[in-house]
């Protein structure tokens, strides 16, 4: 199955000149969605993980129903105040400014397997911080997955880790 079939490009969003794939449609076809994740599942699945880390917000639909799927732990990584008690945060920069993710201290045991999801590699910023906070944690990172790999950006270069991604645009 062709999953490129499934993603809707939407132009000039969330600003003008962006163009924004959105799984929405992939989402809610649930053959094509069910493919996807056992795509994912099968790459994900060889690093033998303890845990997935999902990047809020889209990543938390990859990651959670692929956990369950794999048998492992889900835990989120979030934007900044929105998870209850004591966090753990990683501040990165974005082309103007900087951002954090955080997650909860006792999410991730030192030593555990980690893999990071989220929907889609842009630059790959943001996995690469999530990445970095779950090392911050003492995990041991052994890979990053997404559906989407916006390839002519190169976000893959940032990772030090192998990475998947189920369709890639050049
Ligand atoms: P990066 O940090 O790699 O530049 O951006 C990736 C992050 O931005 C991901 O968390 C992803 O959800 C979001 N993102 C950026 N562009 C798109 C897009 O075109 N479609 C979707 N679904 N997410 C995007």
């Amino acid at each position: 199955m062709d999953i490129k079939e499934h993603i809707r490009q939407i132009p000039d969003f969330p600003t003008p000149g962006i163009l924004f794939y959105d799984i929405s449609t992939l989402l809610a076809d649930a053959d094509a969605w069910q493919v996807t994740m056992g795509r994912l599942a099968n790459a994900v699945r060889s690093h033998q993980p303890d845990v997935l880390v999902g990047i809020e917000s889209r990543g938390f639909l990859v990651a959670a129903p692929l956990a369950l799927k794999l048998g492992c732990g889900f835990v989120m990584a979030r934007k900044r105040g929105k998870l209850p008690g004591k966090t753990v945060r990683y501040e990165y920069s974005l082309e103007y400014g900087t951002d954090i993710i955080e997650m909860q201290e006792d999410a991730i045991a030192p030593g555990q397997r980690v893999v990071v999801l989220d929907d889609l590699l842009a630059t790959g910023g943001t996995m690469a911080a999530a990445v970095a906070l779950s090392r911050q944690m003492g995990a041991e990172v052994t890979g990053a997955a997404c559906i989407i790999e916006l390839s002519f950006l190169g976000g893959r270069n940032k990772l030090d880790i192998p990475v998947t991604s189920v369709v890639a645009y050049d």
